[in-house]
């Protein structure tokens, strides 16, 4: 029998995330001129589960999961037009350091800095968290704001937090009787879908409020057997998938791969919610893709997919009260 305070089996698991560089180029056996457009040193650090480091062929970057997870040099390039550290002034939007309240009904509570991955791109690269998952201040704030009936668990990655803590973060959301919504904004069971376990379930089906999951996946390769299988468990307890995926150069900007992830995903019940333009982040430069060809891409969808199969092409736009469609129809 486990000892009682062994860690859950996902924690085991995610202790062997790739965290060294030079380990890493090592197991991706990269020959010594594609080794030199990794960028060695990084204030946001390599996180890259192992799972989707075995996804990643060996000897070469040219790859969509490698170009999402491993840092390149081009991260360095900085001062690209319209790139800063806070593209979406969220600063402003800040009720606490931990809460956003920017459209109308919904805030989003930021509950961890951590993550299952580090994803090159990721517009909160420059934040700085908190690290206690204590939230006095921000039970408060919505329970006095009755015009608000859904919380978002963001991040960082809700699902890093331990079943304990959320069990006490969903049952002191229950407790005020105007939110009616959970949302979780997750990665998670793409890198670890081990985090998808008994408990964790019973967890979602002891909470009263509705919840809906909205999952962030980029490529087919990311959504394998296992994965799949965790979110199906999500989704036979009564529970909505959504997915969001944002459009990254090299990664998911043809009209191919992006049907094939669209189609895949409605063949498993997961409905295709945003693609996000890119934010202008510092060091995420070399993903961007002009509006113009994602307004292509996504036409392109529309005469190949089902209308439930295509998702709405939007940006993030500061002081917006809403997240703004690039359709103009
Ligand atoms: C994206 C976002 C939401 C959720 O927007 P939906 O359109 O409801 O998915 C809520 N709050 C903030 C701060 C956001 O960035
Ligand atoms: S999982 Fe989400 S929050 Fe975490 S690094 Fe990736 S994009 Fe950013």
């Amino acid at each position: 029998m486990l000892p009682l305070h062994s860690p859950p089996l996902w924690r085991q698991i995610q202790r062997k995330n790739f965290t060294n560089i030079e380990k890493l180029l090592e197991f991706l056996q990269l020959p010594p001129e594609l080794s030199a457009k990794v960028l060695k040193k990084n204030s946001f650090p390599l996180n890259l589960p192992l799972r989707l480091a075995e996804k990643i062929p060996k000897g070469t970057i040219d790859d969509p999961i490698f170009r999402q997870f491993v840092p390149l040099v081009e991260e360095e390039m900085t001062g690209s037009e319209g790139f800063s550290c806070d593209p979406l002034l969220e600063n402003s939007f800040k009720k606490t350091p931990r809460l956003l309240h920017k459209y109308h009904g919904r805030v989003l509570l930021v509950t961890t800095g951590s993550c299952a991955m580090h994803c090159r791109y990721c517009f909160r690269r420059h934040f700085d968290y908190f690290p206690e998952p204590t939230f006095t201040e921000e039970y408060q704030l919505i329970a006095d704001d009755p015009s608000v009936n859904e919380v978002i668990l963001s991040g960082g990655d809700p699902l890093s937090l331990s079943d304990k803590t959320l069990r006490t973060l969903l049952e002191n959301l229950s407790a005020i009787p105007h939110i009616k919504k959970i949302r979780f904004h997750t990665r998670f069971p793409i890198g670890i879908p081990e985090r998808i376990d008994d408990e964790f379930i019973a967890l979602l089906n002891s909470c009263r409020l509705r919840i809906w999951f909205v999952i962030h996946c980029n490529h087919p390769n990311e959504l394998d057997e296992d994965v799949s299988n965790a979110l199906e468990r999500i989704q036979k307890s009564g529970i909505v998938i959504l997915n969001q995926s944002v459009l990254l150069k090299g990664v998911n900007d043809t009209p191919e791969t992006m049907a094939a992830l669209c189609q895949l995903l409605v063949d498993k019940g997961i409905v295709p919610y945003y693609i996000h333009q890119l934010d202008k982040v510092e060091g995420a430069a070399h993903f961007e893709v002009p509006e113009r060809e994602g307004l292509q891409l996504i036409e392109k969808l529309r005469r190949l997919l089902p209308g439930y199969a295509v998702p709405r092409y939007v940006r993030e736009v500061g002081g917006d009260l809403h997240k703004t469609p690039l359709e103009s129809s």
